[in-house]
């Protein structure tokens, strides 16, 4: 067996990054910048109030109250045709431009209105450049916006149309391909027949692979048979960035995957020291990652977890510190229990936050075949060799949501 760490680096060393392309900022959400993008222009593009008022001369309401005449209305979008004069004042709502002459707002709820609208008197005093809001105050022309490596929020997308700019340059979404194998594996709600299980992996990854970002392509199930396995990767490589397999990398008669790839790609099997996911193929077929998971269904999903979805990150540009996930500390509501057996156990838990701190109990039924737990799983609790984990005791968690 080797330790997480090594096999970790291993995969992380076979995934290369993907190259730069430019999307629409519309399909941007989660990817992650290759550019510096520097900003053309100003926002705001001009001084506008914050508020719906007044637009005053600071000097005219120092001796407030004052009442002053109303020299005109300026609506939002609609460059002033008014300057303010001495004793003079304009209505203005938010976002409009603030007319010459004037140099402070006043809101609206410090004023009375004369009746017929020409005269408004002002109950309080404001300083020159109250509720104004300057040109460049978000941004100036020129400045650095932000630098490649930056994954995109909805915040940065909205910085980015603020500035005009309606296509960024990216790493894109991994084309990732899925196949499952196993000749027990039915889809469809027919009765099963003696032997046969529903093929639930593949639906599972396809989904992690969502969740994580990549753009997923489902290549089917496919029989234990060597010519169908083979012609399935290689068709798989054609059209995608990385595949992901599903079951046939154990140490059974027919476990075709790991034959087949040994036979037409450059892989490694490794025995991980951890549980559950303990075996795992990784390597290369025509330079193209392949990340062979094991077909137990709880395996698949954390040998995802923690192998593909930071090999999967760092191809798609994401920072190095976030590819894997970062643990967090919570502490051991109800005793987890394990067997001293060399390996690092990943528990499926239940995380509730109560007093400050992360509680951590079981989810389920802690098999690989039990998917039900992992499906109630709010994280994963790292738990080091030994016998296990009391109540109260500190515990490392893997956040899943
Ligand atoms: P294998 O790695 O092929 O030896 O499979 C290990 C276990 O996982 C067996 O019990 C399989 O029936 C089960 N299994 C394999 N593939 C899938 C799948 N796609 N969906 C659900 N269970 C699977
Ligand atoms: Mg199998």
């Amino acid at each position: 067996m080797i330790p997480l760490a090594e096999a970790q680096e291993r995969v992380l060393a076979g995934c290369g990054i993907l190259g730069e392309v430019t999307v629409a900022v519309g399909d941007a959400q989660g990817l992650v910048t290759t550019e510096t993008v520097v900003a053309p222009e100003l926002v705001p593009p001009f001084d506008n109030t914050a508020m719906d008022g007044f637009a005053v001369r600071s000097a005219d309401v120092a001796d407030a109250p004052v009442t002053l005449a109303v020299a005109g209305t300026i609506a939002a979008g609609v460059p002033p045709d008014i300057t303010v004069g001495a004793g003079q004042a304009a209505r203005i709502m938010t976002g409009a431009v603030i007319p010459p002459g004037a140099d402070a707002v006043v809101m609206v709820e410090l004023t009375e209105t004369r009746a017929d609208g020409a005269e408004v008197t002002v109950a309080q005093s404001v300083p020159v450049g109250n509720h104004i809001r300057r040109a460049g105050e978000d941004l100036t022309v020129g400045q650095t916006v932000f630098g490649p490596g930056e994954v995109l929020t909805p915040g940065h997308l909205g910085v980015l149309t603020s500035l005009g700019m309606y296509q960024v340059k990216v790493r894109p979404k991994a084309r990732v391909g899925v196949m499952s194998t196993g000749d027990e594996l039915v889809e469809g709600p027919q009765p099963l027949e003696r032997g046969q299980i529903r093929d639930s992996n593949r639906h599972t990854l396809l989904a992690l692979l969502s969740e994580a970002g990549c753009d997923p392509v489902d290549l089917g199930s496919l029989a234990d048979n060597e010519d169908e396995i083979a012609a399935g990767l290689r068709a798989g490589v054609e059209k995608c960035d990385a595949l992901l397999t599903s079951g046939g990398v154990s140490m059974g008669d027919y476990d075709y995957v790991k034959k087949v790839l040994n036979e037409i790609g450059d892989m490694a099997w490794m025995q991980v020291a951890i549980k559950p996911a303990k075996p795992l193929a990784f390597g290369l077929l025509e330079g193209i990652p392949v990340f062979g998971l094991p077909g137990n269904p709880v395996s698949s999903m954390v040998s995802f977890e923690l192998f593909a979805r930071p090999g999967l990150r760092k191809m798609m540009g994401h920072p190095p510190g976030t590819w894997h996930r970062q643990p967090v500390m919570g502490r051991v509501a109800e005793r987890l229990g394990r067997r001293p057996d060399g390996k690092t156990h990943f528990a499926r838990v239940r995380v509730e936050y109560a007093d400050g701190e992360f509680l951590a109990r079981s989810a389920g039924g802690q098999g690989s075949h039990q998917l039900s737990a992992m499906a109630a799983a709010d994280a994963l609790a790292v738990l080091p060799d030994g016998d296990g984990l009391d109540e109260g005791d500190p515990v490392s968690l893997l956040i899943l949501r």
